[in-house]
């Protein structure tokens, strides 16, 4: 049984591992720190994360169009787009362990921290009083306020610091809150330092420093200069969205928490044009419309919270995470933007090009304000992983279920033969290979079925078809649902049906629609 979730954690990576879903690239050679490979079951719910979201932006949307543009772009796009200059984190090596943190992570987890301690006191206030008001407790308690108070001095200075880039500050907030390495556990700090997260390389044979190139960091600066290749080619008006899925690249300084900090992922952005002014009306619908997409595969609403900025970044008037309750805690899943007109002004002052639109309405030439969402594809791979990974006991042995939305999962349906003989594999072939046109499926016809059942649980397989002798003499099976493991015996005919309700992706983006 799973004990906490620092556990729990340890053990989603294993099974990522173990039931091929993700492996350490470039493993035999001890592997590249954060960067990871999706293996057969990772690669199949990898691509059912992107086609859900894929369809929900651009098959849903009369509006909305898609794009995949190259990786590399010429080196201008991000002096235009201020990544040279301003897409750094602040650093701080710790002498003692000679290790390297951002300096932000550590006053927001000393922040959060302060929390924690907050509410420790109200679940040990909670025990002792019968009629307990949390509000008033938490409103009135000499304790709370106390550490409640020192929190808010703290964050006040940590907002002042990181919008006036104040490195130094940063260093004194983490020496006066008494920040300690969690290594060596000293407080032997370096200065702090900002470190630009762009990978370069070389572009061509000649390599001279004008041939620097980078690997993007963000798709987002592909559908900005593509804007009005776009616009032009689909006859789009706005408001309208271009959206894309596609790598990214950062040099992150600490990459931890297996796949959610990677130095190479995946992102899927939407970029949506707007009239000057109602941006904020669109950045409401797109937090609104994006959050119900993740409520849509029944994620609980518990796990998932909206987190407001401290500091918006360089190009945005407003920003918004949608948060997941990892195991680590509420983290980043999605970002919602509200960008301005910063990224096509800028790209229409480097380039020269005006990436303007004409408001027939209006009857006016203007820039087009932005709302953005972007969000990464691994992030949401492990939340999922993370929301489904369950254990529980059955009878005297515990089983490992992955619960994941039936539209994700990698395999839709397992057809297994009772034994391996007296024509049941034939007989099971010739259903795999009516089913293999709709979906996924899966066939194997080693171990006990009671092994094979476990491993199909331990996919997340929505289905098991068992095929028996019975089949042979009157054309049924039995069908054996993952969460419930329910068995009910049903003709051939009606398999297909039944899985395809259960998988079938237009009921949940439906749920989008109304
Ligand atoms: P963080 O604060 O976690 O560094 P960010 O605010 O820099 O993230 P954005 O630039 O808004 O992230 O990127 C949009 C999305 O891309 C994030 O919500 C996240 O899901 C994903 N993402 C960003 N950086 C990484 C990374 N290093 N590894 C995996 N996914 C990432």
């Amino acid at each position: 049984m799973i004990a906490n979730d620092a556990e729990k954690f340890k053990k989603v990576i294993s099974h990522a591992k173990e039931y091929g879903y993700i492996f350490q690239s470039s493993e035999i050679y001890d592997g590249l720190s954060a960067v990871y490979d999706y293996g057969p079951y990772g690669a199949l719910l990898k691509n059912n994360i992107k086609e859900y979201w894929w369809k929900a932006m651009v098959q849903m949307h009369e509006n909305i169009v898609g794009l995949d543009s190259a990786i590399l772009m010429h080196p201008t796009t991000w002096k235009a787009s201020g990544h040279v200059d301003a897409f750094s984190d602040p650093l701080i090596d710790n002498k003692d362990s000679k290790k390297r943190y951002r300096a932000d992570v550590l006053i927001e987890e000393f922040l959060a921290k302060q929390d924690e301690k907050i509410d420790k006191e109200v679940e040990k206030a909670k025990k002792r009083f019968e009629n307990f008001d949390e509000t008033m407790f938490r409103t009135t308690n000499g304790r709370v306020l106390e550490i409640a108070a020192k929190r808010e001095a703290v964050h006040t200075r940590f907002v002042k610091a990181l919008n006036d880039n104040n490195l130094d500050e940063l260093k004194q907030i983490i020496i006066d809150c008494e920040i300690v390495d969690p290594i060596s556990g000293t407080r032997n700090w370096t200065d702090v330092r900002q470190f630009n997260l762009m990978f370069s390389t070389s572009f061509g044979a000649a390599s001279d420093s004008s041939d620097v190139v980078y690997l993007r960091p963000e798709t987002a600066q592909g559908i900005f200069v593509n804007f009005l290749n776009v616009q032009k080619t689909t006859r789009q008006k706005i408001p309208f969205g271009i959206a894309q899925i596609g790598k990214a690249f950062r040099n992150e300084i600490v990459a931890r928490q297996f796949i959610f900090r990677m130095r190479e992922f995946e992102q899927m952005e939407m970029q949506f044009f707007v009239r000057p002014g109602e941006e904020m009306n669109y950045y409401n619908y797109w937090k609104k419309t994006r959050m119900l997409w993740h409520r849509a595969l029944g994620t609980d609403a518990s796990m998932l919270q909206f987190h407001d900025h401290d500091k918006v970044a360089h190009y945005a008037n407003a920003a918004v995470d949608i948060e997941f309750k990892f195991p680590f805690g509420f983290k980043e899943l999605e970002g919602i933007h509200s960008r301005t007109n910063f990224d096509l002004s800028r790209h229409t002052e480097f380039s020269g090009k005006k990436l303007q639109y004409f408001d027939p309405e209006l009857n006016e030439n203007y820039i087009p304000y932005v709302v953005e969402t972007s969000i990464g594809c691994d992030r949401m791979f492990l939340a999922m992983m993370c929301n489904a990974y369950d254990e529980e006991g059955v009878g005297e042995e515990t089983r490992v279920v992955l619960r994941l939305p039936a539209i994700l999962a990698p395999i839709k349906v397992a057809v297994l033969p009772l034994i391996k003989k007296d024509g049941l594999p034939e007989k099971a072939m010739e259903i795999f290979n009516t089913l293999k046109f709709n979906h996924q499926c899966y066939y194997e016809e080693k171990d006990s079925i009671g092994k094979r059942y476990r491993r199909m649980d331990a996919i997340g397989t929505p289905y098991c078809i068992t095929v028996d002798h019975q089949t042979l003499e009157d054309n049924t099976v039995t069908i054996r649902e993952r969460d419930s493991m329910q068995q009910e015996r049903i003709a051939i005919a009606d398999v297909l049906q039944i899985v395809n309700a259960k998988v079938d992706i237009n009921t949940v983006l439906k749920q989008l629609a109304d």
